[in-house]
């Protein structure tokens, strides 16, 4: 009865990479090697990451009547996402700036450009992507304002998941949807604020629980995740792999357990397969270029 498994609401930027010797300090210029230009963005990531595992996925965005737009669009397409949802114009193409040097260090610029003009009205005025979506999942790269309108949008029996990256205190009514509300440690910790009263990642998912999601993940690298809900507390283990570059995982790791929950997956089966998801993103490189399909999954 739904058309969609997943409709994604969220960032798309253009990934700029140059690999330096030494990132410059202020007034200073240094040469790079070449430009690199990679889709990203983690509403874009997540969209693709759904898409790879065989997802029916939707992608309600905004990007720039630009190259970098386009480049945007062309990548969401050659996943399977469908982008009747991606609004064009208003701004330029969300960009993030990024410099990396030998050690792997980076400093990073991003411009959210549309991103930032993705506004409560768009949200409205996808209505029937909306009505038409089993489960919704969002991040924190566009307005929050935009992020409050997507939960009362949600059609009634469909499910809310929330990845509060980039994280910043969050409203009750946006807490309340979440089932559930996606983070990692830096974001448990900025979501807790005060009330962070722990060092244990199982005490940060019960403060969490507290504070309204229905259910709560806690991503945790390479140790793997912790689920908790009305029913407990639960580890999820990882998977050993050989990690090549960890960029993406989350969103890799947010749109598989999206996917799974909507397939009628209890929370911590939901939660094991997106490790596996999670895992296998890490051992290639790049973000939406890592993100492995079903097959290879199963053959982790
Ligand atoms: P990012 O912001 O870099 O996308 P994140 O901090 O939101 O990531 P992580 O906790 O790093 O999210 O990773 C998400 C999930 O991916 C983890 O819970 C784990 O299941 C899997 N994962 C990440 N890194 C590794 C690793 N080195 N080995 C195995 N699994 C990993």
């Amino acid at each position: 009865m739904y058309d969609y498994d997943l409709l994604v609401v969220g960032s798309a930027n253009a990934d700029l990479v140059i690999g330096v010797e030494r990132r410059p300090g202020a007034g200073e210029t240094v040469l790079g090697g070449d430009l690199a230009t990679h889709p990203g963005g983690k509403g874009a990531n997540q969209a693709v990451a759904a898409a790879r595992l065989g997802a029916r996925t939707a992608l309600l965005a905004r990007v720039g009547d630009d190259a970098h737009g386009r480049l945007l669009l062309d990548s969401q397409r050659a996943a399977g996402v469908d982008t009747v949802g991606v609004l064009v114009g208003g701004a330029p193409t969300g960009v993030a700036l990024i410099t990396v040097d030998p050690s792997g260090d980076n400093s990073i610029v991003v411009s959210p450009g549309a991103n930032g003009r993705l506004t409560p009205a768009d949200v409205r005025a996808a209505a029937c992507l909306f009505q038409a979506s089993r489960v919704v999942s969002a991040q924190l790269e566009i307005p929050l304002e935009t992020v409050v309108e997507v939960v009362r949008n949600l059609a009634p029996g469909s499910r809310f998941v929330l990845n509060p990256s980039p994280p910043r205190p969050l409203p009750g009514e946006v807490l309340a949807a979440c089932d559930p509300l996606i983070v990692n440690e830096h974001e448990a910790r900025v979501i807790l604020g005060e009330a962070c009263v722990s060092e244990e990642p199982a005490d940060w998912a019960r403060l969490l629980l507290a504070k309204g999601p229905r259910s709560v993940v806690v991503t945790l690298g390479a140790e793997g995740a912790l689920v908790a809900d009305g029913h407990g507390v639960a580890s999820v283990p990882s998977v050993k792999v050989d990690a090549v570059d960890t960029t993406g995982a989350g969103d890799a790791f947010t749109a598989a357990l999206a996917v799974r929950l909507g397939g009628g997956a209890a929370l911590a089966e939901a939660a094991a397969y997106a490790a596996r998801v999670g895992a296998a993103a890490v051992t290639r490189r790049g973000a939406q270029e890592s993100y492995p399909t079903a097959a290879e999954v199963d053959a982790l």
